[in-house]
């Protein structure tokens, strides 16, 4: 069996970041915006420099990644934003608040779409070309109004360990739970969200051993990280100890076939 990757590499790993600060639950509970402590987690990324934190640690890598970005955020932090595209990586919607968008019809939902593209863009000089859906399910019209207005891909759906072309040509980057570092480390505890507060070494486990497994099968690790979690000083580490881990492995080579 032969790599699917370009120049015979082993396998991919995508890092990708969802740039949500405040916005991670606001989207769906306005009443967040009346709570100061949870909204100080939000202004966290801007005021701590985590942006600049995890592109510098990127840089000593020589990685380029996606970034998800909260249209509202490209608005209110354009410097910032912008400075992730002038570093070379790729930026992409993730709503306009982290909203939930399955209430919207066809026509309500394309120009959503399109107003966080235009705020994006705005921002950054880039027109994004990539999607995934925040705040909960996508909608029936979804991937429609995407490949639609001129996206290239989606990162929303969880249908595969590689990347696959859907029925209407738009390419899905699925996205993993297990690479989601809001699910490990994040706490707040709050509406109905389940706290959790796990081990570093936890972290370091799930991630790692799932590599083995996609290098193994030349498939495409996909993380979903959060700037709020992992650009907390002991989480970079932890980025950066994965980033090692993986490092370690030559590049090329065939995958081992599956069972
Ligand atoms: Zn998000």
């Amino acid at each position: 069996m032969s790599s699917v990757w370009p120049d015979g590499k082993r396998c991919a790993v995508c890092f990708t970041f969802d740039l949500d600060a405040e916005y991670v639950f606001m989207g769906n509970m306005p009443e967040v915006a009346d709570m100061p402590r949870v909204i100080s987690q939000g202004d966290y990324v801007w005021r701590a420099g985590i942006i600049p934190r995890i592109l510098d640690l990127l840089d000593e890598h020589r990685i380029k990644s996606t970034w998800f970005v909260v249209a509202m955020n490209a608005v209110n932090h354009h410097e910032e934003v912008a400075e992730i595209v002038k570093r070379g990586h790729d930026v992409a919607t993730h709503g306009w608040v982290h909203e939930k968008i399955t209430d919207l019809s066809k026509e309500g939902e394309t120009e959503r779409l399109l107003k966080c593209v235009q705020a994006i863009e705005d921002a950054t000089g880039y027109r994004p070309v990539g999607n995934r859906t925040a705040g909960g399910e996508l909608s029936p019209n979804t991937l429609d109004i995407l490949a639609e207005n001129g996206f290239i891909y989606d990162s929303s759906l969880r249908g595969s360990d590689t990347p696959y072309t859907l029925p209407n040509g738009l390419v899905e980057v699925p996205s993993y739970y297990e690479m989601d570092d809001f699910h490990i480390f994040a706490d707040y505890p709050f509406g109905n969200y389940k706290a959790r507060m796990l081990s570093p070494e936890t972290g370091y486990e799930i991630w790692t051993n799932a590599f083995d497994g996609y290098y193994r099968y030349g498939l495409c690790w996909t993380s979903m990280f959060h700037p709020q979690i992992i650009g907390k000083p002991g989480n970079i580490m932890l980025l950066e100890r994965t980033i090692n881990y993986m490092k370690r492995f030559p590049e090329s080579g065939s995958p081992t076939p599956g069972w």
